[in-house]
């Protein structure tokens, strides 16, 4: 029929706006490494803002004590208490985890940290006996925290900009452990923020305790993002001291990345224009959780608007912003029946679309494999930028040396079709020759321990 028609010209059109072909992927690898070094060369150089970490040291694997963690940068937070017991490594660990009330997303800064201070303080109570701190000593915390931040060190820190849906007007350009700090004081709880550090910074510290060839981390959830480690001297913008190490952790903020080199459609475009922060987090946009149920949305609406794919009527729930959620998409898109009975529950429970044929449910499950695949394909082009900045997307290096990227967030973990062509995308990127000595590595949770191993190395008492 002719509606059927233009549902597939609309459909064969936005994949073709979508495809990222090899050479499109490394145009967009190279222009990842092009930014990194301009954003290591000055302040404000890049898009990508290649942040210094202050962290000059990973973990050693000789980290000891009672440490304790708050991941804040989502969609949930996350309380951590662990026990690092040196050699013997993490000994035990205790976390809770609880959603941020939609309200304080965009309230002020007071409401968000006294939330958080108050579920940190509930925890802290329920220690047991297993649990100690040396007498005289506080209780250290590693500030997990997911928003991009211009360290002044290792424990502070002002927020440049809220992003994922967050937007809290007086928090920005504060430091933002001076604003934990005020509040745990509020709650009457007597405990330290040793470490400020960012949930890719986390997980890389995470990784590398386990695996001393992780080399870099990137986080796919609710946003995205990647940190690596840098030679000190390839950072002109760094004028402090050469560290011993001679290294320093770059949190990249790849989240901003841009580039005319993606495949941006005019769903994209719609998206960003209607977001909070119109404009940024381009990258973010086109392959992270928070928005890749959305595009779906958005090419749906359009199919029942201008093809009437599913009906006269364009169903109104159909047009509510964000109502399909990532999670929603994957298991549309991971539906084995042969008649597709997730999708169509799915379009029923969230669009209160019933009746819908075998044929539109089929478009229903190639739209969610065309966002899927463009966004998966996108950041393995992002982790061979790293890899070529490093110097390590190739074979001519020392002999033997492996390069392992520590991946995290409830994307990567959870969206099997996702995380599968990111990892046959960066085999294709590399060659291979090289794949053999590349690995990603889920660290399940490295951000929590990482900031509890960073609170540990960077201890106020050490
Ligand atoms: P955050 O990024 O908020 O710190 P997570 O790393 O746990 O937290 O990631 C949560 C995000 O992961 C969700 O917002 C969602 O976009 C995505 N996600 C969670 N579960 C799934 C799933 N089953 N399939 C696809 N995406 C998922
Ligand atoms: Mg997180």
């Amino acid at each position: 029929s002719k509606r059927w028609g233009k549902a597939k010209a609309i459909l064969k059109e936005f994949e073709e706006k979508c495809a990222t072909p090899t050479l499109k992927l490394k145009q967009v690898a190279d222009a990842m490494t092009v930014e990194m070094h301009a954003g290591l060369a000055s302040e404000g150089g890049s898009k990508l803002k290649m942040l210094i970490s202050f962290v000059d040291n990973l973990p050693t694997g000789n980290e000891e004590g009672l440490y304790y963690s708050l991941d804040l940068g989502g969609t949930n937070f996350r309380v951590l208490r662990v026990q690092l017991g040196g050699k013997d490594g993490v000994v035990n660990t205790e976390f809770t985890e609880v959603s941020i009330p939609a309200n304080l997303m965009v309230g002020t800064s007071n409401e968000l940290f006294d939330y958080i201070a108050s579920e940190l303080a509930k925890f802290v109570k329920e220690e047991n006996e297993d649990y100690k701190v040396p007498p005289g000593r506080k209780r250290e915390l590693g500030f997990t925290f997911s928003f991009p931040v211009m360290q002044t060190s290792i424990s502070s820190g002002n927020l440049i900009r809220w992003t994922k849906g967050f937007n809290i007007d007086d928090a920005v350009g504060q430091d933002v452990v001076a604003e934990l700090r005020s509040a745990i004081e509020r709650q009457g709880l007597d405990m330290h923020i040793t470490a400020l550090v960012n949930d890719t910074v986390g997980t890389l510290a995470g990784g590398r305790h386990k695996n001393k060839d992780v080399v870099a981390a990137v986080i796919l959830g609710t946003g995205t993002n990647a940190a690596y480690v840098e030679s000190a001297q390839a950072i002109p913008k760094w004028h402090g001291d050469l560290p011993k190490s001679r290294e320093m952790v770059i949190n990249m903020e790849w989240g901003n990345f841009r580039s005319s080199h993606l495949p941006l459609t005019e769903y994209d475009y719609a998206l960003d224009a209607e977001s909070l922060n119109p404009g940024e987090q381009i990258f973010e946009k086109i392959i992270s959780g928070m928005y890749l149920g959305e595009i779906v949305r958005r090419v749906l609406y359009k199919m029942a608007e201008e093809a009437l794919i599913f009906g006269e009527t364009v169903p109104p729930k159909l047009k509510v912003p964000s109502i399909l959620r990532t999670p929603d998409m994957s298991a549309m898109h991971h539906d084995s029946s042969a008649d597709l009975n997730v999708v169509k529950s799915k379009l029923k429970d969230i669009f209160e679309i019933s009746d819908t044929s075998l044929q539109v449910r089929k478009v229903v499950v190639e739209l969610c494999n065309i966002v899927a695949t463009r966004g998966a394909r996108l950041s393995a082009a992002g982790i061979f930028g790293i890899l070529k900045k490093l110097g390590r997307d190739t074979t001519s290096g020392s002999e033997g040396q492996k390069s392992v990227i520590a991946m995290d967030g409830g994307l990567y973990e959870h969206y099997t079709e996702y995380s599968k062509c990111l990892e046959n995308t960066l085999t294709e990127l590399v060659g291979e020759d090289v794949s053999g000595s590349i690995a990603v590595e889920h660290s399940n949770d490295g951000s929590g321990i990482g900031a509890a191993l960073l609170a540990a190395s960077h201890s106020h008492y050490l």
